[in-house]
């Protein structure tokens, strides 16, 4: 089958790699003129770590990554409780995406700085249409192009009703510095507030991830972190080092992001199928997006191995066996943020609602155990 993966991030780069091993023949287009390095921090857990195993990317896991830190949950300086994260590890996003996408590359044609812009439906194939001007013919385009999917737009998007946004606001900054010059890490509560304070596994920097429930309408920066910065303070002196850097950060080093989920109802339309945040963005703050989008990579290319003539067929398997995962991560995402930062009882009483519901819909994830660690055959 030749097939088009819109996207070279984990998701787009892994399932390139485990289709050309089955045999496909397939191309990568990034809109982005190079791979990705640096970044803000990525969490991801044990199934992430073992899928990226499977594709025979475990010296990329190893080298660019560390396991995730003992982390206290605190109240003001009261502790809350302490958690230990077993599986997860840490990683600059950037440096892992450009390193997963440069793995993918050695087997698999990957052309960045080529942005897809159309698409076409015709009897049995699928045209592609790029910004330069050019087009070509697929059986199948994957749209694994992230939360603002084009692919999505261009042949699933009605409109944004399925978009689950909350009105939480995140700011990322990076500090310099360790938590008593440890690898620990922090979470900080207080009323409307909760922030993340996580070590970077390659310098001594710390990642501060504060979430804000401040009501409608967009707040900026010079508002927001002033707010981070007392939440920091007030959780005593082994957090002080880093009150000032927050407060005093520039906003060109500060990025601003709002809480949202893909919860599309459908995640294919004839020959085109959705892949990872694109078809269902779990947030960021899940550390659940690479482990949906591996698995999922992986339970595509089983699919449309078992039905290579049926893709609509491959595609509703897939995203039947995906999704109670999916929904459960979620349904928790939200809730925890939602009960972290939640104002009054209305709030709260919703925030249980989504914790209840993610209880209920908990799935163990259904990884296919399959390795694709031999090369597969370069294709012409
Ligand atoms: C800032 C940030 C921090 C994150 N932190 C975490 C974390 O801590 N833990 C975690 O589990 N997940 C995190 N995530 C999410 C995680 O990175 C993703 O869930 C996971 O990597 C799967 O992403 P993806 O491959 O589906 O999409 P993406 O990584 O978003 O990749 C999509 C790619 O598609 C390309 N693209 C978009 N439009 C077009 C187009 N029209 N034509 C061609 N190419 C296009 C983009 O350039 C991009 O490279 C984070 C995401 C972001 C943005």
């Amino acid at each position: 089958m030749k097939i088009l993966i819109v996207g070279a991030g984990i998701a787009g780069s892994g399932a390139a790699h485990m289709l050309a091993h089955d045999g496909h023949d397939v191309r990568v287009v990034d809109a982005v003129d190079a791979p990705y390095s640096g970044g803000y921090l990525l969490q991801f857990d044990r199934t992430a770590v073992q899928m990226m195993h499977q594709i025979g990317a475990q010296d990329v896991v190893d080298e660019l990554s560390a396991p995730s830190s003992k982390v206290t949950v605190l109240r003001g300086e009261k502790v809350l409780t302490t958690l230990q994260l077993d599986g997860y590890r840490l990683a600059r996003r950037g440096d892992l995406v450009g390193a997963i996408s440069r793995y993918a590359a050695e087997t698999v044609p990957m052309h960045f700085g080529r942005k897809l812009t159309g698409i076409e439906h015709t009897l049995d194939s699928v045209t592609a249409h790029f910004a330069d001007g050019s087009s070509e013919n697929f059986d199948l385009i994957i749209g694994a192009d992230g939360l603002n999917s084009t692919v999505r737009k261009l042949t699933l998007e009605v409109d944004r009703s399925y978009m689950y946004e909350n009105g939480r606001q995140n700011v990322w900054v990076d500090v310099p510095g360790r938590i008593d010059g440890t690898e620990k890490a922090a979470i900080l509560l207080s009323g409307g507030l909760a922030a993340q304070v996580f070590p970077y596994p390659d310098r001594d920097e710390m990642l501060v991830l504060t979430s804000f429930n401040l009501g409608p309408g967009r707040h900026d920066s010079s508002e927001l972190l002033p707010r981070a910065a007392q939440l920091l303070a007030g959780a005593g002196p082994t957090l002080a080092p880093f009150v000032e850097h927050v407060r005093n950060a520039s906003p060109d080093d500060v990025r601003v992001t709002r809480f949202a989920q893909v919860r599309a109802p459908r995640w294919h339309a004839r020959n085109v199928v959705l892949l990872g945040d694109a078809a269902h963005c779990i947030d960021p703050l899940s550390g659940a997006g690479a482990h949906g989008g591996l698995v999922g990579a992986a339970i595509l290319t089983q699919e449309l191995r078992r039905s290579p003539h049926d893709i609509s067929g491959a595609a509703t398997r897939y995203r039947a066996r995906l999704r109670p995962f999916v929904r459960s991560a979620q349904l928790l995402t939200a809730g925890l943020l939602e009960r972290a930062t939640a104002r009054g009882i209305g709030q709260r009483l919703a925030a249980d609602r989504s914790l209840l519901g993610a209880a209920l819909s908990v799935r163990r994830a259904d990884v296919p155990r399959r390795t694709y660690t031999s090369r597969p055959r370069p294709q012409g």
